[in-house]
């Protein structure tokens, strides 16, 4: 069994890490944070570097590395910043990946070189005000008309929504199918197209990439917009989900390490009865607690990425991440605001960022509760 990363992926991992430790100063990513402004700046740059490429195909302008070299990739950009992966994750994994893995071949020949060059940012919008856990219960519709569809309905919650150009929206296409998973379709939808709405959502954490109520008023999409099949859209839904749950598990991992890194200089620094509280017992045992979650979401994770590389199922293995991975986050940030004391509380710190930031994790990309059915689900039971 292997540990280690290769010469390649070790420079890989250097190289980003020194990039993003230029780009995510604390002053861009409180700024961005408060004002709710999406980190323009890092994603132009990040474009510069080649890395919306990582794992797309040389044939389409990508780099053709694979699932490991992304969860590194995902791995040092979110021990950054958060909003560094998420803006990443959603054109990239969200948008590109699923393009790639179930759009046309001319589709994929469109965008994939646009998303690369940064020319095209993407989002994902499943779902709507009545359809959250329950996704094949779907209700925005699509009319056929001709050659065209008339889409009506709303999708909630949809990351970046706002300074996407194409909304990857999955819709219903037939309402009388026996099963509700049948009589889905997905479109890739111009943001810019008539009728269609975009309203910022104010949320608690994360707010540099915040989500968005989508609004469809007659928005036509032609036929040739459609990704997959008509009515077949839940199957390949599924498809992308090995590679978006690695991607979330891995942005967790990264940031967990960072908030130790962060209450680890401030407990260093901390003089309380004459002495660094990082020299207290009841201090170093949190701390020893939150290094063996962070490490196991990071294994949790790597496990999945040379899953994916050596093409062995992982369902299981992928909800086991991301599920460990969130709830790790949300843990270790509780701790690193109790290691700070008051000071953990303050806008002035950034443990009170990394801890608004780190709620949303168990909620997005299927819930604690729905990730827990689904290993109970692979285990038999
Ligand atoms: C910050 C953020 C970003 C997001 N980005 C996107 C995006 O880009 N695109 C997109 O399409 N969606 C996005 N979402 C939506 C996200 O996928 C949903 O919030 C999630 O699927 C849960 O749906 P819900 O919020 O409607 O909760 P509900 O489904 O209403 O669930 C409420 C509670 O009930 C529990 N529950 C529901 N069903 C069951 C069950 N069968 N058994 C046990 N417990 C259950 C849930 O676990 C949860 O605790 C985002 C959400 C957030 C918060």
């Amino acid at each position: 069994m292997e540990f280690g990363f290769t010469e390649e992926q070790r420079m890989l991992r250097e190289s980003i890490r020194r990039f993003m430790k230029n780009e995510c100063t604390r002053e861009y990513i409180r700024d961005s944070s408060e004002n709710e402004r999406f980190p323009i700046e890092l994603y132009d740059n990040m474009v510069k570097q080649g890395w919306m490429g990582i794992p797309f195909p040389e044939k389409y302008g990508g780099a053709g590395m694979g699932p490991v070299e992304l969860a590194i990739f995902l791995e040092e950009a979110s021990y950054a910043w958060y909003a560094a992966g998420v803006s990443y994750f959603t054109t990239v994994i969200l948008g590109g990946y699923n393009i790639l893995t179930y759009g046309t071949e001319s589709q994929r020949e469109y965008f994939l070189p646009r998303i690369i060059s940064g020319k095209c940012k993407l989002s994902f919008a499943l779902s709507e005000p009545n359809v959250g856990s329950d996704a094949a219960s779907v209700e925005l519709f699509a009319a056929e008309d001709g050659d065209h569809f008339i889409l009506n309905g709303t999708k909630m919650f949809i990351t970046c929504a706002h300074v996407a150009d194409y909304i990857i929206t999955v819709t219903r296409t037939r309402r009388d199918a026996a099963r509700k998973h049948d009589g889905i379709t997905i479109f890739l939808v111009d943001a810019k197209s008539p009728g269609l709405e975009i309203r910022p959502l104010k949320q608690m954490g994360r707010a540099a990439t915040h989500t968005n109520e989508v609004t469809f008023k007659n928005v036509r999409v032609p036929g040739e917009n459609i990704m997959g099949k008509l009515n077949e859209g839940w199957a390949n839904l599924n498809k992308g989900l090995g590679i978006e749950r690695l991607s979330v598990a891995m942005m967790y991992a990264g940031t967990s390490q960072a908030i130790i890194d962060y209450a680890a200089g401030y407990a260093k620094e901390r003089i309380q009865f004459g002495k660094p509280i990082s020299k207290f017992q009841a201090i170093q045992h949190k701390f020893a607690d939150m290094q063996i979650k962070a490490d196991v979401a990071r294994l949790l994770s790597y496990r999945v990425a040379w899953m994916l590389k050596e093409g062995l199922p992982c369902f299981k293995e992928m909800s086991i991440a991301k599920l460990y991975a969130s709830e790790a986050i949300f843990a270790i940030a509780n701790e690193g605001v109790q290691i700070m004391g008051g000071y953990g509380v303050m806008k002035e710190y950034d443990m009170e960022l990394f801890f608004r930031d780190s709620r949303i994790g168990m909620i997005g990309a299927g819930s604690s509760e729905i990730q827990r059915t689904i290993i109970a689900k692979q285990m038999g039971l």
